[in-house]
């Protein structure tokens, strides 16, 4: 074994396409390259050990805002115990202000954006030399007919239990200043029919769960719908055993034609993930966001009552200029629309992104450590930043999680935001967590605080959810997840 290419994953279902897209392009050399995914959480002596099974020559990792602290302590630790091993760092995280990085001084080298021509190139010098002077080396951009696709590089057992990550193209023409695809200033296709080509030998090996990672699958009408196309003769040839995608959308660009054919999908088999973000016109201007408010929200509104969809929408805490009111009015629009989700984020700093301009402005404060999240600005303070950071929390636990379908409408009443806010309060002043709070346990207190405010009625709408040991009701088709996404979900 001369080259490992490794990565902490968040979770055992997420394949690593990043590193798939290293092996499929390291050329002569692929032969000698394998992959070593781990998950987080898992003992830094014991992957060192497993790492130096492989007796690699060079440990390429893959470095992302969910992992970088578990990878600095396994980096040194492996330096340590094998300073002989060559270490070579890429991904996101390290791709910017990549030197003052504790994790990057104890590495060998650095590869700092599209690594798939880079990372041969650095390997093959290290191999065969002339050895590399610099230790940062800026990825080069490869023309996309260049990039060899990696996806015969999931394996069966990837396909059988994995959740598979696709892409039709890189990059994003946007610049919301709080995402790092802003630097991209543009998106690049890969060739649709090659690409088409891939999945369907991944779908001709057993492949049901295609997430799309494109930053805005509805950029190019053309090619989302010969995707489309693709999954919907596939649902049509075998209805029996469908399949299942999931897009990534900017709201606002939903022409009819596009509209025609997410009408077309059955439900369970089409997921779409859409960033509002904010409904503010200010702090759009602020984020350099474009967005036209009115018709995102109509074609949210369109995709909950005329399509099948099962649709996730983000919402972000924390912009600039944004207070607490101003979300609430975005939060209780979003609700009203009909999303089955809405994402709650809060917002983080990301290296390298340009939202940082607004620090002295707007006293934008971040978290030092991982993931780099708001912990005050001028609008919303510490304590009220932590409130809103819980909200996100139990909402998941509540509203996303599909298990109280019935009961939320009720204890969201006529101003959503306002009454979870106070539930939420309520909620953490009964049990100061936020985290292991049993199903039982968090269905016990929902009933609780319903009795409180004068629900007559919780313990049937909690019976209704299937809480209280009286039969579960059929859940609100709206609402409820089929089973094949809420497989999904769980990855
Ligand atoms: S938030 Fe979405 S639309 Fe905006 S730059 Fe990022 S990927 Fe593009």
């Amino acid at each position: 074994m001369t080259i490992l290419l490794s990565t902490l994953n968040a979770r055992y279902t997420h394949a690593s396409l990043g590193l798939r897209y290293l092996r499929a392009n390291m050329g002569e050399l692929q032969d000698v390259t394998r992959i070593a995914e781990f998950v987080i959480g898992a003992k830094t002596t014991e992957l060192v050990e497993r790492i130096l099974a492989h007796e690699p020559k060079i440990v390429g990792f893959g470095v992302y805002i969910w992992n970088v602290e578990e990878t600095t302590k396994l980096v040194a630790t492996l330096k340590q115990v094998a300073p002989h091993v060559v270490i070579v760092l890429g991904g996101p995280e390290v791709s910017h202000e990549t030197n003052e990085q504790r994790i990057v001084q104890l590495a060998d080298y650095v590869v700092t954006g599209w690594g798939d021509v880079t990372f041969p190139q650095l390997c093959r010098a290290i191999l065969h030399g002339p050895k590399p002077l610099m230790k940062v080396h800026a990825g080069v951009q490869p023309p996309m007919a260049d990039i060899a696709l990696p996806y015969s590089l999931y394996t069966d057992e990837d396909i059988a239990h994995r959740t598979l990550y696709v892409e039709a193209s890189r990059g994003c023409p946007f610049k919301c200043e709080f995402c790092l695809s802003a630097l991209d200033k543009t998106a690049w296709p890969f060739n649709i029919d090659t690409f088409l080509g891939e999945m369907e030998a991944l779908y001709q090996r057993g492949a049901r769960l295609f997430k799309f990672v494109d930053r805005t699958f509805n950029l190019n009408i053309k090619t989302s719908l010969k995707i489309m196309q693709f999954f919907l003769d596939k649902l049509a040839a075998h209805p029996d055993d469908p399949v299942y995608a999931h897009f990534e959308l900017v709201p606002d660009h939903l022409p009819d034609a596009l509209k025609e054919g997410i009408a077309k999908f059955p439900p369970g088999a089409l997921q779409f993930e859409i960033g509002i973000q904010s409904f503010n016109p200010e702090v759009q201007g602020h984020i350099s966001r474009k967005q036209d408010n009115d018709k995102a929200a109509a074609n949210i509104r369109w995709l909950c009552e005329h399509s099948h969809v099962h649709m996730h929408v983000d919402l972000i805490a924390g912009l600039p200029g944004e207070t607490v009111e101003s979300f609430a009015q975005g939060f209780d629009k979003l609700w009203a629309l009909g999303p089955h989700e809405i994402q709650f984020g809060i917002l983080k700093r990301l290296r390298g992104t340009p939202i940082i301009r607004h620090t002295d402005s707007f006293g934008l404060v971040f978290d030092p450590y991982p993931p780099y999240t708001i912990l005050a600005n001028r609008d919303i303070d510490f304590a009220t930043m932590q409130r809103l950071v819980r909200f996100a929390r139990y909402w998941d636990l509540v509203a996303n999680s599909g298990r109280f379908t019935c009961t939320t409408p009720v204890l969201l009443g006529a101003q959503p935001f306002a009454n979870f806010m106070a539930f939420s309060d309520w909620l953490y002043a009964n049990t100061d967590a936020t985290h292991r709070i049993a199903l039982d346990r968090l269905a016990a207190l929902v009933g609780k605080y319903l009795q409180q405010q004068g629900v007559q009625d919780a313990a049937d709408l909690l019976a209704r959810d299937g809480h209280g040991g009286k039969q579960k009701a059929a859940q609100s088709p709206q609402v409820a997840a089929p089973q094949r996404q809420a497989r999904h979900l769980a990855a």
